[in-house]
């Protein structure tokens, strides 16, 4: 049945469906619909059935080695050790299988936090519901912008252009018609169906959902598919690149070890045991698993600060963020608009009242109202507002609203003050013709039939600029057109934006042609009504945030397509701009400016530029790429559907949640559920966070790896006893691993992260210093327990209790070195040592774990350890408290003497 649609008429598919090609499904109908045919969402993914993703975990060179090591083992005979080491392997891979699954549950439910929503005619009316309800044979409405929401046999279509790589992988936009097609087409060739997931690039369609769900073609893919979000940053594929290499240098030195004991004529089962010993010490088995888990944590804070990330490398990227490219309207502002002054070519009039609720007057410079039945000029100036418009205004719980452009609900609230009502005005004058606002036109137009006349009019609004372009005349107070005063006109916007406020200015054209309603046939031939200033007002906590992002050495630039003067005085309240208000030349950048500067001299000044004003998304393109290339790493929001190849481009997009197409949020990185500029700035916090906790993990855990390799290596060429041996080192890597490394991840994000510059990204992760901290806590490390169980031997203990002491101490160390690495510069008095509680929570764990493995006859068979006695234990930990002093001693005196 799926196939079927395109090769029937429109009307047979209404039959067919069971729906109203005028009035859609009734509400109660398509409520039984969502029950029978379910939510129209894909099945989650699971990247493959669940034994196939716990055999997953054992797919790594270490388990290989340790899974191999545990074979030789048991036909050695010594099925002991070999079980533990097949049991060790088994729960570490379980304890991976059940983390990565957390993290990508965490990743997926962070999509359900974007909602996307879908047009439909239900009842005969246009609403919006959320995408999931929608159900087969509801009329769907799409525009540019939109994500197709089902599968949908187009009714209507009007310049209807649709992205379709989603399905097919071509991106080219194609063209979409009614027409009926032949039964065979192939899907890519489906001219009058648009299909679930893919984008509305321009035009508008109406059309019949026909699938939904996981009967939709995407839903098909989806099946054969079934690929869960990878976990994969440039940093993982780094590491992992990095712990491959050291898997193979390991084996090499496990193998000359072997060879080297061979040759000295100890035991080959004694020798293999030390091999077997340093490779299992060595490789940094607790790595892979440790970064997953940082970052899946980091998104999680991120998305509850609002901010949502789509593709998991974004959150490295932030944390080297140096450019943010904000947009104002909307990002920077709150995108409330109120009216305050209109303007006609001889009057202006005083705007009372503020947001959206009709309440409020227009008034003359002598505080009189004056209405549209008492001014003339007036009337026409409101009617063109409120009539070329797309907006509507709702009341709901008392408070008044907006549903559509925020712009377009400020002009008919102005109208609605003026005492002109909109109901009215559609009888009389209703809409035959559009050209629709966009970014780059700057202006919309409709053209209206005038019921009483059979007359044509057309109403025009849009930039100051722009409109003046279009007009020959202006209109006077009595209101017949007069000469255009071109230079007045664009006095008093400059005058009017220079406070801060959003301009518009509006035309008409009485007497039209309706055959002549296009962009050039309008060119010259409007009369100008009046301007319309309204105010949007900063976000309240805007100037803090970029404040807050100059001192952590990020540089925030502003893009508007707004009026030059406008944007000045907006950035000057926000701290934008360096120097006084007129400050600086090159501050400010019109697109006029970028597209007149030669190619030399356009990234030097867009480097300087901290405004830009009147730019189309064209040219927001060109800006990244000139900041890129500047060695910048750039930050860029988008809403619309133009701006998506910028976001693409940009080190990290951000789209607007609330405000933003689908389009914009489908080529981000990162999504803003509340639009706000200050959610930037907590996400290139947290984006800094996440990438300190990963590197304290990583100075945590090396120390140990070296460690212990090392004291085999030094047992096998003095020719003594291993002081540790293979299950024993596995114990400590593994429990320390999950018990103490991992709960760095939980660390608060250090006091002064947004008080140093961004982190270079061909910085490595490890500089010279946290290097040579490793090396030292490694050298401790091993001649600690090298003096200790050297120590136990020489007063008597048995070889196990001299064994168990040495395992005590890597663990004692470590435990206390992890307090250390709680901050990579600071002591740990001064974060507090209960800051964390997962911290304190996994030492107690981890204490709990030695003392079982020391005294538990059980454990003891399993790990070869024994008891030991209390001065064995004041043994391990002063020894643990003096490497832990040196630690401090050493990072007091690097970064005081820095
Ligand atoms: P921004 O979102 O940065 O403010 P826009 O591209 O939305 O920039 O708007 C650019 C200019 O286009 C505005 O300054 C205004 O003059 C005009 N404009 C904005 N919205 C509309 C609209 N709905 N209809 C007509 N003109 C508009
Ligand atoms: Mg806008």
């Amino acid at each position: 049945m799926r196939d079927a649609h395109h090769g029937l008429a429109a009307h047979e598919v209404v039959l067919l469906l069971g729906t109203d090609a005028e009035r859609g499904l009734e509400s109660a109908e398509a409520a039984r619909r969502l029950g029978r045919f379910g939510p129209n969402v894909l099945p989650a993914a699971t990247g493959g059935g669940l034994l196939w993703r716990v055999l997953g975990q054992f797919h790594h060179p270490l388990i290989y080695v340790l899974l191999a090591a545990g074979a030789i083992t048991a036909s050695m005979g010594e099925y002991v050790d070999s079980a533990v080491i097949f049991a060790v392997v088994s729960v570490n891979a379980l304890v991976g299988f059940v983390q990565e699954s957390k993290a990508e549950a965490a990743l997926e439910s962070l999509r359900s936090m974007v909602r996307t929503t879908a047009r439909v005619i239900r009842d005969g009316y246009e609403q919006a519901v959320p995408s999931e309800n929608l159900a087969p044979g509801d009329l769907v409405v799409v525009e540019a912008g939109d994500k197709v929401p089902a599968d949908v046999r187009l009714m209507q279509v009007v310049d209807l252009r649709v992205d379709e790589s989603a399905l097919t992988g071509e991106s080219a936009p194609v063209a979409k018609d009614e027409v009926v097609l032949h039964a065979n087409t192939p899907v890519a060739d489906r001219r009058n169906m648009i299909h679930s997931g893919t984008l509305v690039t321009a035009g508008r369609g109406v059309g019949v959902a026909v699938a939904t769900g996981a009967e939709t073609e995407l839903g098909e893919i989806h099946r054969l598919v079934g690929a869960a979000q990878a976990l994969a940053t440039p940093l993982t594929a780094k590491l992992a690149a990095f712990s491959k290499a050291l898997t193979v240098v390991i084996l090499a030195l496990a193998a000359l070890t072997f060879a080297i004991g061979l040759m000295r004529g100890q035991g080959a089962a004694q020798t293999f045991t030390a091999a077997v010993a340093l490779a299992v010490g060595a490789i940094p088995e607790g790595l892979p698993a440790a970064v997953t888990i940082t970052l899946a944590i980091g998104v999680g804070r991120m998305a509850r600060r609002r901010a949502v990330i789509r593709r998991l490398p974004a959150v490295e990227t932030l944390g080297s963020t140096t450019v943010i490219c904000s947009d104002k309207t909307g990002t920077l502002t709150e995108n409330q608009m109120t009216v305050q002054t209109v303007c006609t070519p001889e009057a202006a009039f005083t705007v009372t009242g503020s947001g959206y609720a009709p309440a409020g007057t227009v008034q003359d410079h002598e505080g009189r109202a004056v209405t549209a039945e008492t001014s003339r000029a007036l009337s026409w100036c409101l009617l063109a507002g409120a009539g070329c418009n797309d907006a509507a205004l709702t009341e709901r719980n008392g408070r008044w609203e907006v549903v559509g452009d925020p712009t377009e609900g400020a002009m008919l609230v102005v109208a609605g003050k003026g005492g002109l009502t909109t109901d009215e005005m559609g009888e009389r004058y209703p809409r035959v013709g559009t050209i629709p606002f966009s970014s780059e036109r700057q202006y919309m137009a409709t053209l209206h039939s005038d019921r009483d006349s059979g007359d044509h009019m057309v109403l025009v609004k849009g930039a100051v600029e722009r409109v003046v372009d279009l007009c020959c005349a202006q209109m006077s107070a009595d209101g017949s057109a007069v000469a255009l005063d071109r230079a007045a006109v664009l006095d008093a916007a400059e005058d009017l934006a220079a406070r801060g406020l959003r301009v518009l200015a509006t035309a008409v054209l009485l007497s039209a042609d309706p055959d002549r309603f296009a962009e050039r046939d309008l060119h010259g031939s409007l009369v100008l009504t009046e301007l319309q200033a309204m105010l949007d007002p900063p976000r309240p906590a805007a100037a803090g945030a970029v404040t807050a992002c100059h001192t952590a050495g990020i540089t925030v630039k502003m893009i508007t397509g707004d009026h030059a003067a406008t944007a000045r005085a907006v950035a000057g309240r926000l701290g934008l701009l360096p120097g006084p208000v007129e400050g600086g030349r090159g501050d400010l950048l019109t697109g006029a400016d970028l597209t007149a500067l030669p190619a030399h001299a356009y990234p030097e000044a867009v480097g300087r530029a901290r405004v830009f004003a009147r730019v189309s998304p064209e040219q927001k393109l060109r800006l990244v790429e000139a900041l890129q290339d500047r060695g910048q790493v750039v930050a860029m929001t988008g809403d619309g559907v133009n701006d998506a190849p910028a976001l693409r481009r940009a080190d990290i997009g951000i789209a607007m949640g609330r405000g933003g197409t689908e389009v914009a949020k489908d080529a981000s990185d990162m999504v803003l559920t509340d639009d706000d500029f200050t959610t930037i700035e907590a996400a290139v916090e947290e984006g800094r966070g996440v990438f300190d906790n990963l590197t304290k993990f990583i100075v945590w855990t090396l120390p140990t790896n070296m460690g212990e390799g090392l004291v085999i290596l030094m047992a096998v060429l003095l020719g003594t006893t291993l002081p540790v041996l293979p299950t024993q080192i596995l114990w400590i890597n593994m429990t320390t691993a999950v018990a103490l490394g991992l709960m760095l991840a939980f660390e608060p994000k250090e006091a002064g992260i947004m008080q140093r510059p961004p982190r270079d990204p061909a910085r490595p992760l490890l500089t010279g210093a946290l290097v040579s901290r490793i090396l030292l806590v490694s050298v401790l490390l091993v001649a600690g327990s090298w003096w200790l169980f050297a120590w136990e031997r020489d007063t008597g203990a048995e070889l196990a209790e001299a064994r168990t002491a040495a395992v005590n101490l890597f663990v004692a160390v470590e435990l206390l070195y992890l307090f250390s690495c709680r901050s990579l510069t600071r002591a740990v008095w001064r974060i507090g040592l209960l800051s964390n509680r997962w911290i304190i929570g996994g030492v107690l764990t981890q204490a709990a774990g030695q003392l079982a493995l020391t005294y538990v006859p059980a454990m003891n068979r399993l790990f070869h350890t024994a008891p030991i006695t209390g001065q064995a234990w004041l043994r391990v930990l002063g020894i643990a408290v003096l490497a832990a002093l040196v630690v401090a001693a050493e990072k007091h005196l690097r970064h005081q003497a820095m």
